[in-house]
């Protein structure tokens, strides 16, 4: 996970607002993103503030850290990269299916576009980070002008 703060970064963009955990959650005594008991001391800390302390077992916190590492290691290129500007390139190809075995195995739900809310096929997709009302959300959006949704035809 190359140099990353995953901790740090789960935080920002993957632990779910105190107000959709269960009190058990919120204290620290059980996992975060499954029903695991976590023992004093055990399980990672992310976060929280002096009424809510979320961590994770260890096994969701390599699942989840992936999925998001594998989200920002695809953002990180598509930003830099001048290929990428026009259409994604192969690179961007790769760590989007890396991403998206990642996201297979946290059970999140398919990516989709964030303009036209499509789940994503084979098109050209890029991530896209913006803030949220409570923290940084990762999207993704058509790469390409959004495909026309059937019967949008006669709109205007
Ligand atoms: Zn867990
Ligand atoms: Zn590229
Ligand atoms: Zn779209």
């Amino acid at each position: 996970m190359s140099g990353r703060n995953v901790p740090e970064l789960l935080r920002v963009f993957a632990v779910p607002a105190g107000a959709e955990l269960t009190p058990q959650q919120r204290s620290g005594n059980v996992c975060i993103w499954c029903p695991k008991e976590l023992l004093a001391g055990k399980g990672v800390a992310l976060g929280g503030t002096d009424t809510w302390y979320p961590h994770a077992c260890p096994s969701c916190y390599d699942i989840q850290g992936r999925a998001l590492v594998t989200s920002l290691d695809w953002n990180d290129h598509t930003v830099d990269c001048a290929n990428c500007h026009t259409t994604p390139c192969d690179t961007a190809q790769t760590l989007r299916h890396a991403h998206e075995d990642a996201r297979q195995r946290a059970r999140l739900r398919p990516i989709f576009c964030l303009d036209c809310g499509k789940a994503m096929g084979a098109e050209a997709v890029r991530p896209y980070v913006w803030i949220g009302s409570a923290s940084m959300v990762l999207s993704y959006v058509h790469a390409i002008p959004c495909p026309p949704s059937a019967g949008a035809d006669g709109d205007n």
